[in-house]
């Protein structure tokens, strides 16, 4: 007798998995059977976590800080992102608008929870990071796709926007230094951005993950500081994981006005309740222990740089190859259109037939595009945009 099990849920059938992670599972299990693969798709620093970090959670480990915590944060740690929110840009938040989630995705997932309805929409400017379109879904809201490509150096403008809300819409999401194209907005064309979210009463997720990761002298901005009213809607995320190279530790921080950090730490607290607490210790290092972080974050911002700079001269030496130099984070988006390949053949083919790994723009809603990570070593851009230029060479 065959047994029909009942169906998954609506949720289950609907999420797609992450296709960044893919590409990179199997360009590691290609590495794993020994394979000499180049791999631009990793979107995580290459570098350890500064040992003080690693001190200080060993230490708390080991002291008995094994036991429940608060679900919004231990007092110290959230405390220590007031004074730093205070410090470096001057924002004046209380503790109560505080909350440490396991991971900066889950502070933006928690973020369109607590102002999404399910019918909702939410603007996602694309390209996107891949997981706004599937959490925005899981809460039952709408995504609504707004497209700015290479031509506007994947910012939106601010006429795009508008012509993108309807009465449905309840939130932008914003995400600048951005994943996937490295692109950082100015204080002025953020201004510009948010009157627009301020007239139609919108509410903003402003994703800062990469903040600390900015080249060219330029300064990040905090978008909760372009006023008082933007403040008053804004929800402000960011995170250890890429600044401090501590992505497996899962700690990511949301501020935000208080009515809605108290939402985020009750639907935290019903899901998940608080963060590893001896972890928190350790992410309470890298906020106190100023100058030992800032000498690790220098050599990584140093490096960064240079690959950066390295891989952007390589990728337009190759012909039918343009790329932007994008300004943070640590990836760069090159175009491929021009081969005539869909850019997701394109990927296959690059890590079958020259053994480079690379994700596909349309991972991230935009056709055509490469996504590269320059957290990898000088050699390893070196020889992979070589073996780029052979592939798109035998394409011609
Ligand atoms: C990596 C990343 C995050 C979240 O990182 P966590 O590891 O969950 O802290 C959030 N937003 C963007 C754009 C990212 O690239």
């Amino acid at each position: 007798m065959s047994i029909t099990p009942a169906p998954l849920s609506s949720w289950a059938r609907n999420v797609s998995p992450s296709p960044t992670l893919a590409v990179d599972a199997k360009a590691k299990a290609m590495m794993a059977a020994g394979e000499d693969v180049c791999g631009f798709a990793a979107g995580e620093p290459d570098f350890d976590t500064p040992d003080h970090i690693k001190d200080a959670c060993i230490a708390a480990l080991k002291s008995g800080k094994t036991k429940y915590a608060p679900t919004p944060g231990i007092e110290p740690l959230r405390q220590a992102i007031v004074e730093r929110y205070a410090a470096e840009y001057g924002l004046k938040a209380t503790v109560g608008q505080v909350v440490v989630s396991p991971g900066g995705k889950f502070n933006c997932y928690l973020g369109v929870l607590a102002t999404c309805s399910p019918g909702d929409e939410v603007i996602v400017p694309a390209p996107y990071w891949v997981s706004y379109p599937e959490m925005v879904k899981l809460a039952g809201a709408v995504p609504k796709y707004v497209l700015a490509d290479d031509r506007t150096g994947f910012r939106l403008t601010p006429e795009m926007v508008e012509a993108a809300i309807t009465p449905k819409t309840r939130l932008l999401i914003l995400n600048s230094p951005s994943n996937p194209t490295g692109a950082v907005y100015s204080r002025q064309e953020l201004e510009a951005i948010v009157a627009v979210a301020l007239k139609h009463n919108l509410y903003i997720l402003s994703d800062e993950m990469y903040e600390h990761l900015i080249y060219d002298g330029l300064k990040p901005t905090c978008v909760a500081t372009l006023g008082k009213e933007v403040e008053a809607r804004t929800i402000t995320v960011a995170g250890f994981s890429k600044t401090y190279a501590m992505t497996g530790w899962r700690i990511g921080t949301t501020v935000a006005p208080l009515p809605i950090a108290k939402a985020i730490g009750e639907l935290q607290s019903q899901m998940t309740s608080n963060v590893t607490t001896f972890a928190q210790f350790g992410a309470l290092a890298a906020l106190t222990q100023k100058e030992k972080t800032a000498a690790a974050l220098q050599i990584m911002l140093t490096a960064f740089d240079r690959r950066r700079k390295l891989l952007h001269s390589e990728l337009n030496k190759i012909p039918g190859v343009s790329c932007l130099l994008a300004q943070g984070a640590f990836y760069l988006f090159p175009k491929i259109a021009s081969f005539g390949l869909k850019d997701m053949d394109f990927c296959s083919r690059l890590l079958e037939e020259q053994k480079v790994a690379a994700v596909p723009g349309s991972a991230f809603g935009a056709e055509g595009y490469l996504r590269l990570s320059y957290a990898t070593s000088d050699a390893v851009i070196t020889k992979g945009v070589e073996r780029l230029a052979k592939f798109c060479a035998s394409l011609k």
